[in-house]
């Protein structure tokens, strides 16, 4: 059977390019891809970790484009950067297709539509992955001549730098949530390396060194402390409140047991990727420990330092929701805990065991849960609260 290929493309194609797309159409090649998702992501996941011994942006995008192709299994991936003077507008940076081809209207630094809340612009706001919708994507999806695409954040810190696109333009064949959630997994891991890459390049390579943790960039262990320290001292003399939260990764361990200790780092880098781009710009966070992370939340009171911590667990049971599609069988959640500085004889050790007072309790009602904890000595544990709810603090 021949499969729905644009006829002008076929005449330009290769016999045995021809022969791939027939096996994809008549389905052998997508029962193969099914049963191997999870050998593939993984797969993906240690070819793009390698990459961080590469310190040129452009041969990171390259080669990074070229693995995740290899190893998910798209007819093509295209990497795209926003356009900030021009939000209706992607530009092109790389591709890697299957075929000498990438398609009509595909150069290098080509400009693809971009629809108001498409998936495009869902992911450039800060969604993980998502698929394209006839109906809003028409545009995109007129410029790449396929009928679907998956799109993911190369996401690191705050926002997304750019995106990932996967489509199958040639063999025309499904895009499942499978897929989407794949690529959203490759993605991050490419977003990380590619925010390494950034920041040596901007010459901060030796401090951060100091103050990063090397696994997930954010702030380490020390370095967040002494963040803590400072705003303690500036709560103080301003009179300004100061909160912190402590969130561990619940049954973390699980991970390292199921799928090996790459896909725990992974899954670490990605949480630390939520929680720096869930605060705001005035907000710290480091890696306190294996699994565990701690914010400081200037200016900010037991009941809000609450909501936030509540929307940062949501944001992270929702990216679970992505991953159990490729890693089944294992649910990722964070449970919490949370305390304000109090107005006399406090500091950062009594916050932070405080903040463990709080993240204990969430442990003991079932994880995935916020807890506060804001009394004075004797420590008094405060009554959990329901999940997904902001009830009295
Ligand atoms: P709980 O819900 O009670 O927190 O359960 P848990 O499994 O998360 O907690 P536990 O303390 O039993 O296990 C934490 C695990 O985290 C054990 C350790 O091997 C793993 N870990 C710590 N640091 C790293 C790391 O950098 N990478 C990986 N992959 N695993 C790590
Ligand atoms: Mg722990
Ligand atoms: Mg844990």
């Amino acid at each position: 059977m021949r499969p729905a290929v644009m006829p002008n493309l076929v005449e330009q194609l290769t016999a045995l390019e021809l022969r791939a797309l027939e096996d994809d159409a008549t389905g052998v090649s997508r029962q193969r891809r099914r049963g191997s998702n999870l050998v593939q992501v993984a797969a993906a996941h240690h070819a793009i970790v390698e990459l961080r011994s590469v310190a040129a942006i452009p041969e990171i995008l390259s080669r990074g484009v070229d693995l995740l192709h290899r190893d998910l299994g798209f007819d093509r991936l295209v990497v795209l950067e926003r356009e900030h003077s021009n939000p209706s507008a992607a530009r092109v940076r790389a591709v890697a297709c299957r075929t000498r081809l990438a398609g009509p209207g595909f150069r290098s630094h080509a400009e693809l539509p971009v629809a108001a809340r498409g998936a495009l612009d869902r992911v450039f706001d800060g969604e993980l992955s998502a698929m394209s919708e006839a109906d809003t994507d028409d545009g995109a999806l007129r410029f790449l001549g396929a009928d679907a695409f998956a799109v993911a954040a190369l996401r690191a810190g705050s926002g997304a730098m750019g995106a990932v696109l996967g489509d199958h333009f040639l063999s025309g064949r499904r895009i499942s949530p499978e897929d989407v959630a794949a690529l959203g997994v490759a993605a991050s891991a490419l977003g990380m390396v590619l925010e390494n890459a950034a920041l040596h390049a901007e010459g901060k390579t030796l401090r951060s060194l100091a103050e990063r943790d090397s696994l997930t960039g954010i702030n380490n262990r020390r370095n967040v402390l002494e963040i803590l320290r400072r705003e303690i001292d500036r709560s103080r003399r301003y009179g300004k409140p100061l909160a912190v939260a402590m969130i561990d990764v619940d049954h973390f361990k699980s991970w390292n047991d199921h799928y090996g200790h790459q896909v725990g780092d992974t899954v670490l880098q990605t949480v630390a990727q939520i929680i720096s781009s869930t605060g705001r710009e005035i907000d710290a966070c480091g890696r306190y420990g294996g699994e565990e992370f701690l914010v400081v939340l200037p200016e900010t009171v037991a009941e809000n330092a609450v909501l936030y911590a509540e929307r940062l667990r949501v944001a992270i049971e929702m990216h679970g929701v992505d991953l159990s599609a490729v890693y089944t069988g294992l649910s990722l959640s964070v449970s919490i805990g949370v305390t304000q500085l109090l107005p006399r004889g406090d500091d950062a050790d009594q916050m932070i065991h405080r903040a463990d007072v709080a993240l204990y309790q969430a442990k003991e009602h079932g994880r995935n849960l916020v807890c506060v904890e804001w009394t004075a000595q004797p420590v008094r544990a405060a009554p959990p609260m329901a999940k997904g709810i902001l009830g009295d603090v």
